[in-house]
């Protein structure tokens, strides 16, 4: 029953390729806006019927394409954007396949006008005829697709619904508007003009893209998004001594605030295309780890430039994903780009503040509120704090991730501090007493006077009014009332303070310990070959992982913090991360979701008094705290209320 071998009809092999590029009307879409965008046009106009299904054109004032080359345009494998391997290796255009257009041909009714830059008679190509006539038009191109899969009725059958449709061509549509702030877009939907992004000027590239992110995807993205503006140049140059390279990423990320159940606002483009990649979504939501919690998706519209000899964009038959020569440079580079931008808090007093005199009385710097400073608090207000709180925390603790830390002292105490208690942690030994390590409110300066009240015009968060039900603080500044959770906002505080504490003593929390007892456990051949590719890594981690046989690890040291966690489980997810993305943060992460666990309990109780002084002692540590616009578990720690809105609630000025 066997056939003969046979070359397939030219047909067949256009409508095999146009399985893999055009899904729905959208890829269509997509693959017409790349050719315009790739013609260097200014204005495009998106036409469309029934969701694209009827009818697609798309007419732009690009450079057009010359009379004897129309019938070119619609053949398989003819392009003008690379004629090279070289060329394909640093494709800087949209397009180079050379097949959209024969393979859209191939399966829906096609016809091309253009008149190119340096001719003064356009033309119209029939694709199915393939009759080239005169016709008139200005300079540029309209290329018009007609009855979808009209001649592969079995494809037809997958569509959606008009409406559904039509959401996946505005979607394609915003992808590329996004990717280009120069470039005016209107689209129209059965003869309705459905949306218009006016070109924004180039003079200011920020400005312009805010415009567009503005006009795209609205007003409430940007008001609830921060700018990001990084590059690695200089120290990815100074690191690697190699050939100039550069990476840089620019965009905005919506706060935590703003972060939304699904991934359906993260628009990501590598050298102006959009795509989805796993090691960018990866890096930008690891940036979110400390103030989104669970299972919240950041916003983001991010783009990266890097020489594009470094990054593979032939991987995909509709270019939407790619490969990076070094995956972990841009993953690294992501993270480090979107937590700069997230970290400064939005009541970060603004610079200059804090030289006044009340201003320095008021700014507890960030050794003040010290841990164990609880001279300030009474000491009935004390006990409640302090009572059953190392109890409290050791129990929470287990249960919460897995890891315990046996040198809490280390942690809470100074660097000093961490030596001794790292070898009372090897030797086994239990924390101190719990008064060692309970971190105090920021402790209340005595010549701590509230600033006058013509001076909390200044302070972002005010001057404190009252505390309100013993769980919130009220505050008034220039603009009106300020509402502060009072527990969240100091778990933040805390937070913070043990961090900074954690990196001063890094070299001794990432100290190693060896185990007593190498644990071996059964590996895949991906961990194994990733434990030996990545063993300098490793032991810089404080880990040491070795190969037994060509099926077994062996961990023999993990770092002193999470001595007493499971090494096995810790092994496997540092190797899981250093697998997928050649970098890992499981230690970190490990080790911040105890500090996080520590300042929750350590954190001032719903119910506890405090006085005026405590209570703005709390505000101005929160404004010289990074990320205190968030608590550990990604809530808001506080909000504000204008006069304005306060006026509007009253009806006041009607
Ligand atoms: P590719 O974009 O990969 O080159 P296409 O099939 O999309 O392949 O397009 C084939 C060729 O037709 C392009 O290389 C380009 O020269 C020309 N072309 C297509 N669309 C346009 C347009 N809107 N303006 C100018 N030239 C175009
Ligand atoms: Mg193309």
């Amino acid at each position: 029953m066997r056939r003969p071998i046979a070359d397939l009809p030219d047909t067949l092999i256009s409508q095999i390729a146009a399985g893999e590029v055009v899904e729905r009307p959208a890829s269509v879409v997509r693959e017409l806006l790349d050719n315009a965008l790739d013609a260097g046009a200014t204005q495009i106009t998106l036409r469309l019927q029934a969701g694209g299904v009827r009818l697609i054109s798309v007419e732009d004032d690009g450079l057009g394409i010359p009379r004897d080359e129309l019938p070119k345009a619609l053949r398989r494998h003819a392009t003008s954007k690379i004629s090279s391997l070289h060329d394909l290796e640093s494709v800087a255009t949209m397009g180079f396949r050379g097949e959209a257009l024969a393979a859209i041909n191939a399966i829906a009714d096609c016809s091309l006008a253009s008149r190119a830059f340096d001719q003064d008679q356009a033309y119209a190509l029939d694709g199915g005829s393939g009759e080239l006539r005169p016709v008139a038009r200005a300079q540029g191109t309209t290329v018009l697709v007609k009855e979808l899969f009209y001649s592969t009725p079995a494809r037809r059958k997958f569509l959606k619904s008009d409406a559904t449709e039509l959401s996946h061509c505005l979607e394609a549509a915003r992808r590329h508007a996004l990717a280009r702030p120069d470039v005016g877009f209107a689209i129209w939907h059965d003869g309705r003009l459905v949306e218009q992004w006016r070109a924004c000027p180039q003079s200011d590239a920020m400005a312009a893209l805010d415009q567009r992110l503005r006009d795209v995807l609205g007003e409430e993205f940007v008001r609830n998004s921060v700018p990001v503006q990084w590059s690695a140049q200089d120290h990815v140059l100074a690191a690697l001594g190699d050939a100039p390279r550069s990476l840089r990423v620019w965009g905005r990320v919506g706060t935590p605030d703003s972060a939304r159940a699904r991934a359906d606002t993260q628009y990501a483009y590598v050298n102006g295309r959009f795509v989805r990649d796993k090691v960018i979504a990866h890096g930008a939501r690891s940036a979110f780890d400390d103030v989104l919690h669970g299972q919240r998706q950041p916003v983001y519209a991010l783009y990266l430039a890097l020489e594009p000899a470094r990054v593979d964009v032939n991987v995909h038959p509709t270019k939407i994903e790619v490969r990076f020569r070094d995956s972990r440079e841009v993953h690294q580079g992501l993270r480090h780009a979107v937590e700069a931008a997230l970290a400064p808090s939005r009541a970060a007093a603004p610079p200059g503040l804090g030289s006044g005199a009340s201003a320095a009385a008021a700014t507890p710097a960030p050794g003040d509120f010290a841990l164990g400073k609880a001279q300030d608090i009474g000491t009935e207000q004390a006990a409640t704090v302090s009572a059953p709180y190392a109890q409290q925390y050791s129990m929470a603790f287990g249960a919460r991730s897995g890891y315990r830390v046996s040198d809490l002292g280390a942690l809470w105490g100074g660097a000093a501090e961490a030596g001794e208690a790292r070898l009372a942690a090897a030797a086994g030994a239990s924390p101190g007493p719990a008064q060692d390590f309970r971190p105090a409110l920021p402790a209340p300066q005595d010549d701590a006077t509230p600033p006058a009240p013509e001076a909390t015009g200044g302070w972002p968060l005010g001057r404190a009014l009252a505390q309100l039900q013993g769980i919130y603080i009220l505050a008034e500044n220039a603009q009106g009332l300020v509402i502060v959770d009072m527990h969240a906002a100091h778990e933040r505080v805390v937070y913070e303070q043990l961090k900074r504490q954690l990196e001063a003593t890094d070299a001794a929390a990432m100290a190693s310990q060896p185990l007593l007892l190498p644990a071996s456990f059964a590996a895949t051949p991906l961990e194994v070959a990733t434990a030996e590719a990545h063993a300098a890594t490793l032991q810089r981690l404080g880990l040491e992982i070795t190969p037994l046989s060509p099926r077994t690890l062996a961990v023999r040291a993990v770092p002193v913090t999470l001595a007493q966690g499971d090494a096995v489980e810790l092994a496997r997810s540092v190797l899981a991360e250093l697998a997928q993305h050649e970098s890992s943060h499981v230690l970190q992460n490990a080790q911040h979701a105890l500090l996080a666990g520590m300042a929750c309990h350590g954190a001032v109780r719903a119910n506890r008094k405090l006085t005026l002084e405590e209570m703005n002692a709390l505000l101005r540590a929160m404004e010289a705290t990074p990320r205190s616009d968030q608590c550990n578990h990604g809530r808001p720690t506080w909000r504000a209320i204008s006069v304005r809105e306060l006026d509007a609630l009253f009806l006041r000025g009607r």
